[in-house]
């Protein structure tokens, strides 16, 4: 910033290096380095709510509770609201608010307990012939649409876009205000990754009614088209952090006019280090709005982005028992050396069936081409996806995965989260994921609707400290559980022993480990 204000405040072309037409330009110099006027801090500190209402002075207010308990919902006594939650995916809420709890509402059994009066939305539902509402949709409705926010701990796969885009084209269409008239979009779901995003905005387009408009806003697409787009007026905006950020901060969009605001993926947001971008957007949309936010996972970073940004929620947590309780994954974990590891790949390959449909998850992205071109030279068609990659060769990829045109996806796994690909038979972890959330998540992009699916494993003594964490997963899931993996996590259990033991020499004073 000092060197731009030198070179267009002094009317000098300054060089490098101090000389220009023979002359030293002093920037020590007063004449040479005018003055900025100064910020008074300590007064916008201080008058701080002052210019805080005058920001969002003259905005409508906003209509939240849309929600007509039905007497069939109403009816449910505790018991039989406890046992729903504990057959569907063992679902826990807790309302977050400080001081006295609010009661959480009562789940919806049936679409029409709560959409009764949406008549658009139960002409899209029967459309497309949903049977019931997912556990996370039947819990999460009846508290969104009361206007209260929400944190849903829900992985892809449990219905969660559905659970937040319903209430949220009701929120749209039923403020006092019509939407053409708010000067800007009501809607904004901020979310990690370009296919992510793309996926929730075919999802949007498919159940919006009433002439709602969506856009797609991320890192890599046509950003002059965006823009165009987003001028011509939105009604909701889906986006990636950074390129909203990006447009944001060119004042092509008005973020003003949001009511509803989703951050989808909050933990993989948070992953990808997006938190400043974020942070940067919220400061233009309104703190009385409401808020859902959605995790696969509720670390500390997560519950810091909920405490800042969220007022007053309610919790509903759905279990990655998904895995455990459906039962639809068999899962085969082998314990092999690394160097093994390519040649066993290639051996379950060929043992495909021509219908099977397998995607190969690896760390590296580095690793994913270098198999993509390996299976490439021995004319197996394949297509791999990471973030190395051009979004449109991403999207290229993702198309002739889903169509079949390629029945072998290599990916990371920051490329293939919200991966929603009905049919696909089998999962090959190539490497182990970061941690057995990853993991769960990965074993879940199969056995999907309803079908049947395999997740095949390779362990190698590298990733000895998730050895009892899966053993846990295998467990659970009624799962054989290889004698060397048990072999595997007793040794780092002892490892660890020894380690704490080791310190607890070194550092007499330290509390004893558990
Ligand atoms: P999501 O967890 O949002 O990625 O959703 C996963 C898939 O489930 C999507 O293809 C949705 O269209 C589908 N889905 C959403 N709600 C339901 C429902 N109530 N019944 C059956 N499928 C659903």
């Amino acid at each position: 910033m000092l060197i731009d204000n030198l070179v267009t405040n002094s009317g000098q072309n300054y060089v490098r290096g101090g000389t220009e037409k023979g002359k030293t330009l002093d920037i020590t110099k007063p004449e040479n380095n005018p003055k900025k006027p100064v910020i008074n801090w300590a007064s916008l500190r201080e008058n701080r709510a002052k210019y805080e209402s005058m920001k969002w002075a003259g905005l409508p207010p906003i209509e939240k509770n849309f929600y007509k308990e039905s007497s069939r919902t109403a009816s449910m006594s505790q018991e039989e609201v406890d046992l729903w939650r504990k057959e569907n995916n063992d679902i826990t809420c807790d309302d977050l608010k400080e001081g006295e709890k609010r009661c959480i509402p009562n789940p919806v059994c049936k679409f029409e307990d709560v959409f009764e009066y949406y008549p658009d939305i139960m002409a899209n539902i029967r459309r497309v012939g949903f049977q019931k509402p997912t556990p996370i949709q039947s819990q999460a409705w009846p508290i969104i649409l009361q206007g209260i926010d929400l944190i849903a701990i829900a992985q892809t796969g449990t219905g969660k876009t559905l659970a937040y885009l319903m209430p949220g084209f009701i929120h749209l269409t039923s403020q006092p205000i019509p939407k053409d008239q708010r000067g800007g979009p009501g809607m904004l779901v901020l979310a990690p990754t370009r296919e992510l995003a793309l996926q929730v905005e075919a999802e949007c387009s498919k159940y919006a009614y009433k002439g709602i408009k969506s856009i797609c806003v991320y890192g890599g697409g046509d950003r002059k088209g965006q823009i165009d787009t987003v001028t011509k007026g939105v009604d909701i905006v889906i986006a990636t952090p950074g390129r909203l950020n990006d447009l944001q901060m060119n004042n092509f969009i008005n973020l003003k006019s949001i009511t509803y605001l989703v951050l989808d993926e909050a933990d993989r947001m948070l992953d990808m280090g997006f938190e400043p971008q974020i942070m940067k957007i919220l400061i233009d949309v309104r703190p009385d709005r409401q808020t859902v936010m959605t995790s696969a996972t509720w670390p500390d970073g997560v519950r810091r982005l909920a405490k800042s940004y969220l007022r007053d929620p309610m919790i509903v947590y759905v279990g990655t028992l998904d895995l455990a309780a459906v039962n639809t994954v068999q899962q085969k974990v082998f314990v092999i050396p690394e160097e093994e590891k390519r040649a066993f790949m290639h051996s379950f390959i060929k043992s495909m069936k021509p219908k099977d449909k397998v995607i190969i998850f690896v760390g590296k992205k580095l690793t994913a081409d270098d198999l993509a071109s390996d299976f490439g030279i021995q004319g197996i068609p394949v297509q791999s996806l990471h973030g190395n990659r051009e979004q449109c060769d991403r999207e290229q990829a993702l198309d002739d995965f889903k169509k079949g045109k390629v029945r072998i996806l290599v990916a990371t796994d920051l490329a293939s989260r919200g991966l929603d690909v009905h049919d696909i038979t089998h999962v090959f972890n190539f490497d182990f994921p970061r941690n057995i959330e990853e993991y769960v998540h990965r074993v879940g992009r199969t056995g999907r609707a309803g079908r049947t699916g395999e997740a095949v494993t390779l362990v190698t003594s590298n990733d000895w400290r998730f050895a009892s964490e899966l053993i846990d997963i295998l467990e659970r899931a009624n799962q054989v559980v290889p004698d060397e993996l048990i072999a595997m996590a007793e040794r780092y259990k002892q490892s660890q022993m020894r380690k704490d033991g080791e310190k607890d020499i070194q550092r007499p004073w330290r509390k004893p480990s558990k």
